[in-house]
């Protein structure tokens, strides 16, 4: 069982492990709709990546540019689903080989 002192090394470790999953992201907006129908919470930055203007608040309905409503979830629950340039995603490409998870990791 864990002590008070490991649970918060435990937790820690987490926290660590899910900033360097999260850092892999390549920020192409893809899954936020950035080559269709955009989110109206994406915004492209100079060097052409994305980011979410309510990220850390970013799940629940929202809206696209277009009007459509849907739900913002974390992307691990759409990764098997389809969107334009979806081969962009770092992630859909571990799943498909996930010795390239190594790799991704060097670069990030
Ligand atoms: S709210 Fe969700 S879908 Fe919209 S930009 Fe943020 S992360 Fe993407
Ligand atoms: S499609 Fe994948 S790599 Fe691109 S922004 Fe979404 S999670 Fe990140």
């Amino acid at each position: 069982m864990l002590n008070k002192t490991n649970y918060s090394s435990y937790r820690k470790y987490l926290k660590a492990k899910e900033g360097q999953w999260e850092d892999l992201c390549r920020r192409c907006g893809g899954c936020c709709g950035a080559y269709d129908d955009p989110c109206k919470h994406l915004k492209s930055k100079a060097d052409k990546t994305f980011f979410c203007t309510i990220y850390r608040n970013r799940l629940g309905e929202r809206e696209s540019v277009g009007g459509e409503i849907f739900d913002c979830v974390q992307v691990r629950k759409i990764l098997h689903t389809h969107w334009r340039k979806d081969h962009l995603c770092v992630y859909k490409k571990i799943i498909k080989n996930p010795l390239s998870a190594k790799s991704a990791f060097k670069k990030s």
